[in-house]
């Protein structure tokens, strides 16, 4: 089976270019201004699928998590993004969450017929995270907004599928836990597509030609040997790589 997978722009969000690579040993020290994606994936028995639904509110990225600035437009939302390629948000039946960072967890609430597949111990790391409250960045939530966790715990629950490690919910397509990665149980999805295996990283790389071909680790995880595990494998299984925050990602379409 083979599937196909679109990306969908969220947002946008000014970010250090430090962030690339890890101890900050870049010589890019200034800003840029990254996409917010999710991804469409379309060919599943059960109906079109979303990895990672974007943020809940730009505002909340600056105030809660204290970063710089992000923004979506009118034609960055869910249904705008969908409705280019004639799906609703009633549509989705399921969305496999990488993570459950404020940029990847925050549209569950628009999504009324989805279930909502997560690594159980993510929710776990999600619902206590280790941030010091004093923290000048990230704060106490690092990067885990808690309304995003509350609605998955209630009233979203009855629609959540916990899992437990690796995964293959349909024939070519599997969830793959990269533990301390980039989250406590970050995971990666892999797609059978007409021109390969397409691995959807999330965070796990931010710069496919940095991160996965030069395989240098970005610059947050949380245990740095297994980070570059992460990359190694996802290099050796995969012909594409699709990370949410590289707008080359977004000329993927072009090449497929
Ligand atoms: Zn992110």
């Amino acid at each position: 089976m083979t599937y196909r997978v679109h990306p969908l722009l969220l947002g946008e969000a000014e970010v250090p270019d430090m962030l690339d690579v890890f101890w900050s040993l870049s010589p890019e020290k200034g800003r840029s201004q990254v996409p917010i994606l999710a991804f469409l994936i379309e060919g599943a028995p059960g109906g079109p699928i979303l990895v990672d639904c974007g943020m809940r509110d730009p505002k909340r990225a600056i105030e809660v998590h204290r970063l710089g600035p992000h923004s979506a437009s009118s034609d960055q939302t869910l249904a705008a993004q969908l409705a280019k390629h004639g799906r609703k948000r009633e549509d989705i039946k399921t969305v496999l969450l990488t993570h459950l960072h404020y940029d990847h967890a925050g549209g569950c609430r628009e999504l009324p017929n989805a279930r909502f597949a997560v690594q159980r111990t993510e929710l776990m790391a999600a619902a206590a995270p280790m941030g010091p409250p004093a923290l000048a960045i990230g704060g106490k939530g690092l990067f885990y907004d808690r309304l995003d966790v509350a609605e998955l715990v209630d009233p979203l629950w009855d629609r959540v599928d916990l899992l437990e490690g690796d995964c293959e919910p349909w024939p070519g397509l599997r969830c793959a836990l990269y533990a301390n990665s980039h989250t406590p149980c970050h995971q990666c999805i892999y797609v059978e597509t007409a021109s390969g295996t397409v691995a959807i990283v999330g965070d796990i790389a931010r710069k496919t030609e940095l991160n996965i071909d030069q395989e240098i680790p970005p610059g947050l995880y949380y245990d740095l040997e297994a980070m570059r595990r992460a990359l190694v494998d996802i290099k050796r299984r995969a012909d594409r790589v699709l990370p949410t925050h590289d707008w080359r990602v977004l000329e993927f379409e072009k090449g497929m």
